[in-house]
């Protein structure tokens, strides 16, 4: 991220005055912006040519004089000439914030697009270099915005004695403030005018729920790209007090969690375990036992060689709520990154997710008779032992001839692809790119576009 020049801040103008000099419409334009705020907004020019009298402020038409500074917190300057020039010099000389209209080298501060939804503002500013790119930023956040959110803000801080009052757990409290300002009953009750009583009633129940029990969802990171996360895992990231993730979950993903949440790497790399699964059952009963709310992030589907069935277990013999959000399996990414569809009229009827990994005779047996009839294997965990999973396929009865094709990081950039057959992977002469894995195994292989991989073998299969 690039450093900025300017530092955004929310200055205090209240009873003080803005004084801009210049009668024309850029003295109008900065007007507009001056009277959103409680400041007495004064307009000194000789030449008031732009129509003021809708707007609440005062306008002197006369020269300016140096004594019009008394009071104030910032001038702006938006016309040429001698007045201009004593007003800036003026201005310069008390050591008040000056903003020259269109001379950015002459400003001490610039005017951001602003979204003003009193108390809440949101000031977009692009530091004068893109103002158009500023102006299309605000549409869009001003289209997300409930026009009622500012009064929602106003609810929130005339609650906020009480609220430390009632609920002593931060979190909690913070749980409560987010009921408050995303809830449709109280914008609701807002437009009723009766936002006092229903947020006062909001505020009541959290308190008596002690703050609300903790929680742990199981939320499935998709292959490790942040734009194949859905939306639910996106926002209950955005909700999480607590992140508990995997080793295989890239860190920009981990990253689109709550700023402030507190981020804890269980990292279950292969041949390293920093946490046992029984440690990390512990910990996420125990994180939710303290009223937090945990996000247990797992690549891909949690559902699917995520443990999640021991999380469960855990959860559920502790009492504690969950709910669990899928995700992008890493063979449906790979599928999608190949264009192979994994199921294929009168070619493949069905499709296995499967671990190579700890597979013994008989779950070889029972895929190589699958793959032998046309259904497609998907396995994962098997990188490091392709070659003899593939001998041990063919062993069990699978043909040597069998298409395979092979995406290490699926989903993500920097995959790599591979194809060629059984028999050949067979062989164990690949030297495969880092990273996870999926080895697809069946007729249906040949039907994807594996154009830019690495053969696995010179003889056989080799798409068109
Ligand atoms: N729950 C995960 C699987 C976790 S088990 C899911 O649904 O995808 C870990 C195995 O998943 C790895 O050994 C590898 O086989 C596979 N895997 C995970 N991410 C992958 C990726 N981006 N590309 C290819 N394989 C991946």
């Amino acid at each position: 991220m690039g450093q900025l020049n300017t530092f955004p801040l929310s200055y205090k103008v209240q009873g003080q005055r803005i004084v801009i000099v210049g009668g024309g419409d850029e003295a109008l334009n900065k007007t507009r912006l001056a009277t959103k705020t409680t400041a007495l907004v004064v307009i000194i020019s000789r030449h008031i040519e732009a129509d003021f009298s809708a707007l609440p402020v005062t306008v002197i038409e006369r020269a300016f004089e140096p004594g019009d500074l008394d009071g104030t917190a910032l001038v702006f300057v938006a016309e040429e000439g001698a007045d201009a020039q004593a007003a800036k010099l003026a201005a310069r000389a008390r050591g008040i914030p000056l903003n020259v209209v269109d001379v950015p080298a002459e400003c001490d501060f610039y005017t951001p697009s602003i979204i003003d939804r009193a108390p809440l503002t949101i000031a977009i500013s692009s530091e004068g270099d893109a103002p158009v790119l500023a102006r299309l930023v605000r549409a869009r956040i001003e289209a997300m915005l409930s026009p009622r959110i500012g009064k929602i803000a106003g609810l929130a801080g005339s609650l906020r004695h009480k609220a430390e009052q009632l609920i002593h757990d931060g979190a909690a409290r913070r749980r409560f403030y987010e009921a408050l300002v995303t809830s449709p009953a109280i914008e609701a009750a807002e437009q009723r005018g009766e936002g006092v009583a229903a947020a006062t009633e909001l505020l009541t129940q959290h308190a008596a729920a002690n703050g609300g029990a903790g929680v742990v969802w199981l939320i499935g990171a998709g292959p490790g790209s942040e734009d194949l996360l859905t939306l639910r895992a996106q926002r209950l990231l955005q909700e999480a007090d607590v992140i508990v993730h995997d080793q295989l979950v890239p860190e920009a993903v981990v990253e689109m969690g709550r700023r402030d949440a507190e981020r804890i790497s269980v990292g279950k790399a292969k041949g390293h375990h920093s946490f046992s699964q029984a440690q990390i059952n512990t910990l996420i009963v125990r994180l939710a036992g303290q009223g937090k709310r945990v996000a247990r992030l797992k690549s891909g589907d949690p559902m699917i060689f995520g443990r999640a069935g021991e999380e469960i277990a855990a959860l559920r013999k502790a009492g504690i709520g969950y709910q669990i959000v899928p995700g992008v399996s890493a063979a449906l990414a790979a599928a999608a990154d190949t264009a192979t569809p994994v199921t294929l009229r009168k070619v493949s009827s069905g499709f296995i997710m499967a671990t190579a990994h700890g597979a013994d005779d008989s779950d070889l047996t029972h895929w190589a008779a699958l793959a032998q009839s046309g259904l497609t294997l998907a396995l994962y965990m098997g990188k490091s032992i392709s070659a003899d999973v593939a001998s041990r396929l063919i062993g069990h009865g699978a043909s040597a001839a069998l298409p395979v094709g092979i995406v290490v990081n699926a989903g993500r950039a920097d995959k790599a692809l591979y194809s060629g057959t059984l028999g050949g992977l067979a062989n164990g002469a690949v030297d495969f790119a880092d990273g996870p894995a999926i080895i697809f195994v069946g007729e249906a292989v040949a039907a994807g576009d594996w154009g830019d991989a690495a053969q696995v073998a010179a003889d056989g299969f080799k798409v068109a």
